[in-house]
C-alpha cells in the first residue's frame, strides 16, 4: 500500500528550508517519554522564545477565555480580562523557568493552560527583565484592544463574531486526504455565520510582510473538502468559505479571498511536495539521519529550534542527555 505523507504548512516549509531539520520537526520529534531524543526533539520543538511566546499565550486566552464568553453571550470587563492573561502569562513563564515539562507527573499534560517552553529557560539564553515585562505590557495591550478591532466592513470583531451561528475555536482534528497527502491543519477559529464557514486565524506579529494566505487556503480546502465528502450536506461554493487573519498586536483584519483557483493550485502544490517528501522518505519506516543533509544557509541555522541537537548529533553518533545538557550549558546555542 502506498505510504500516506503526513503534510501541513509548516512541514513543507520546512523541507524547502532544510532536509535535516524537516527529519527533526516532523520524523522523530514526539511526546512519548520512553526515548531520550525524541523526546529532547520534540521539546526543543515546542520551545518558544518571547516574542513568539506572548502571540501563543493570547492565542491559547482567545481559545479558552474569550471565545467561550462570545459563546455564552457573557459580559466581558476587558480590564479584567487583559489582567487575567497576564496571570497566565506569568504562570507560563514560571512553568518553564522550573522546567516543569521535563517532570513525568506534573509536565506529563501539554494540553494544561501553564505549559509552556522559553528558549531562555532550555538553552540559558541571556535575557533581560525588560524583555518579559514588555511582553506582559503586550499581551494586555492586545487584550484592551479587542473592543476597537473591525472587520474589513467596518463593523467590530467582537459584534461579528456575536452574530456568529457556531463558534469553535482551536480545530486540529480535522484531516483530508489529497492523494497520499494527509492534511490536517490547526484552525484558530472555526465559526459559522449566515450558516457558511469563517476561518479565523489570530496573529501577534508586529511584522508588515508575513503573509498568512497560504495557511488560511490551507484550511479553507480543509473545510471544503470535508463538506463535500458529506453526502447529506450541500457542498459549499468555494465562494462561501471566508478567511481572515486577525492581526491582535496591530488591531487589524486582513480578509483572504478564497476562490477555485486558489484552492485548486494549492492542492496541486499539496500533491507535488507530497511527492518529494515521499521521495525523499524512501520506504524506510525508521528514517536515518544521515538521509537528511543539513542546510549551508547560516541565516537558518542561527534561529532554528533544533541548532543545539544538530550540533551534539553531527559530533556524537549517540545520544545521551546527560553528556547533551553539558554540551549545551558549554556552548552558546541561543
Ligand atoms: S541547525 Fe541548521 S542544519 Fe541543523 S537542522 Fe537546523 S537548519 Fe538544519
Amino acid at each position: 500500500m502506498e505510504r500516506k505523507i503526513p503534510w501541513d504548512n509548516t512541514a513543507r516549509n520546512t523541507l524547502s528550508e532544510c532536509n535535516r531539520k524537516y527529519y527533526f520537526s516532523q520524523l522523530i520529534a514526539s511526546k512519548s517519554r520512553t526515548k531520550q531524543l525524541p523526546r529532547k526533539v520534540h521539546e526543543l520543538k515546542k520551545m518558544q522564545n518571547i516574542s513568539m511566546w506572548q502571540g501563543s499565550v493570547v492565542d491559547r486566552f482567545m481559545e479558552t477565555e474569550i471565545i467561550p464568553r462570545i459563546s455564552e453571550k457573557k459580559p466581558m470587563d476587558f480590564t479584567a480580562l487583559a489582567e487575567q492573561a497576564v496571570e497566565l502569562a506569568k504562570k507560563q513563564f514560571e512553568y518553564s523557568r522550573l522546567a516543569i515539562y521535563t517532570d513525568p507527573v506534573d509536565g506529563k499534560l501539554e494540553t494544561a493552560p501553564e505549559f509552556c517552553i522559553l528558549d531562555i529557560h532550555e538553552l540559558g539564553k541571556p535575557f533581560e527583565e525588560r524583555e518579559v515585562v514588555e511582553a506582559y505590557d503586550n499581551i494586555r495591550a492586545a487584550i484592551l484592544g479587542l473592543p476597537e478591532i473591525r472587520m474589513p466592513d467596518g463593523q467590530t470583531l467582537l459584534g461579528f463574531l456575536q452574530q456568529c451561528n457556531r463558534l469553535t475555536p482551536n480545530v486540529y482534528t480535522w484531516m483530508v486526504e489529497i492523494e497520499r497527502a494527509v492534511v490536517k491543519p490547526q484552525i484558530d477559529l472555526l465559526a459559522l455565520h449566515d450558516w457558511k464557514p469563517v476561518i479565523i486565524d489570530w496573529k501577534l506579529s508586529r511584522s508588515h510582510t508575513a503573509n498568512y494566505a497560504r495557511q488560511l487556503t490551507i484550511c479553507g480546502i480543509v473545510v471544503y473538502l470535508k463538506r463535500l465528502a458529506t453526502p447529506d450536506k450541500k457542498p459549499y461554493r468555494h465562494e462561501d468559505i471566508r478567511l481572515f487573519e486577525v492581526n491582535l498586536f496591530k488591531g487589524v483584519v486582513k480578509s483572504h479571498p478564497f476562490t477555485a483557483e486558489r484552492a485548486n493550485e494549492m492542492i496541486d502544490e499539496i500533491h507535488l511536495t507530497s511527492e518529494d517528501i515521499a521521495l525523499l522518505l524512501g520506504e524506510n519506516e525508521e528514517p536515518d539521519i544521515r538521509d537528511f543533509e543539513g542546510t549551508d544557509n547560516d541565516g537558518s541555522c542561527k534561529i532554528c529550534n533544533f541548532r543545539s541537537i544538530c550540533a551534539f548529533l553531527y559530533l556524537n553518533d549517540v545520544y545521551d542527555e546527560k553528556a547533551f545538557t553539558e554540551f549545551v550549558q558549554a556552548n552558546q546555542f541561543a
